[in-house]
């Protein structure tokens, strides 16, 4: 493979140049060479679309993972990505492999006619670009917490557990009556761990007056000693940069009434590529 190719000048090119969300913050050593705000993308090979196509490797993110790191090579692990990065990657080999736009079908919800509406993903792309992550949360006049996104292994690794959960929840149908609450009971426990777990993976470090607390058993014996205020406000945080984070609804007009409303755009990849 050391030879020398001679059909290696018409290898895929970049199709496009794209800037990081994340500003190239939040990854780790190594994680990310080259210049985050001219990223090259190329697109998708057959055999990237064949993982894409494979529901196991959908299911634990390794499709994304190893699609990222195809096709775009600034990226040498896909997993480390933070997880603010990955829809407007994922949105950039759609671009370099489909072209720039998206056809959603959408029924008229004033007329009920059929429309058929172009978005232009660059759209979306930029509308990343255009958000910061807030990753200070001033809990009073002497604490300060400073939070990080997720990186998409553990991403992936707490939408799985908790679908797990709820999955688990929703079998309790066939449960008898006196065993129900014992698995009720369980299945809280389970999802409160879980929350704190990810509080914890999400904190980077407690600031008080007089020093910084990175250690994460110190941080978890005051979340678990802690009002539960403190618990209310670290959860809205999160889920405030998770909203900002998510696809935007996009306002289209309806082509028989003229009329405006909005469509939502998943970036869940078996659809998106299917
Ligand atoms: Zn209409």
């Amino acid at each position: 493979m050391n030879q020398y190719n001679p059909l290696q000048k018409y290898y895929r090119q970049p199709k496009l140049y794209i800037s990081l969300p994340s500003k190239g913050l939040y990854y780790a050593q190594g994680g990310l060479t080259g210049d985050w705000s001219n990223v090259p993308v190329f697109a998708m090979t057959g055999m990237d679309e064949i993982i894409y196509k494979t529901p196991d490797a959908l299911y634990s993110g390794e499709a994304t993972k190893q699609v990222i790191e195809s096709c775009i090579p600034y990226i040498k692990d896909g997993f480390a990505v933070p997880s603010i990065d990955i829809d407007a990657l994922v949105l950039a080999i759609r671009i370099a492999t489909f072209g720039e736009n998206l056809n959603v079908d959408k029924i008229c919800e004033h007329c009920e006619a059929e429309n058929t509406y172009e978005i232009p993903l660059t759209r979306i792309l930029d509308y990343f670009n255009a958000q910061k992550y807030d990753n200070i949360l001033p809990i009073n006049d002497e604490i300060t917490v400073k939070i990080r996104p997720l990186t998409y292994f553990e991403l992936n690794h707490y939408s799985i557990e908790n679908f797990k959960l709820q999955k688990k929840m929703a079998q309790l149908e066939q449960v008898s009556e006196e065993e129900r609450q014992k698995i009720v009971d369980e299945i809280y426990k389970n999802l409160s761990d879980l929350q704190v777990d990810l509080f914890l993976t999400s904190i980077e470090s407690v600031r008080i007056p007089d020093s910084e607390i990175t250690d994460k058993a110190i941080i978890h014996d005051w979340l678990i000693n802690s009002d539960r205020e403190l618990f209310a406000q670290v959860k809205t945080k999160l889920e405030q940069n998770r909203d900002v984070w998510n696809v935007p609804s996009q306002n289209v007009q309806c082509g028989s009434c003229q009329q405006h409303s909005k469509v939502e755009i998943t970036l869940d990849q078996s659809i998106f590529f299917g």
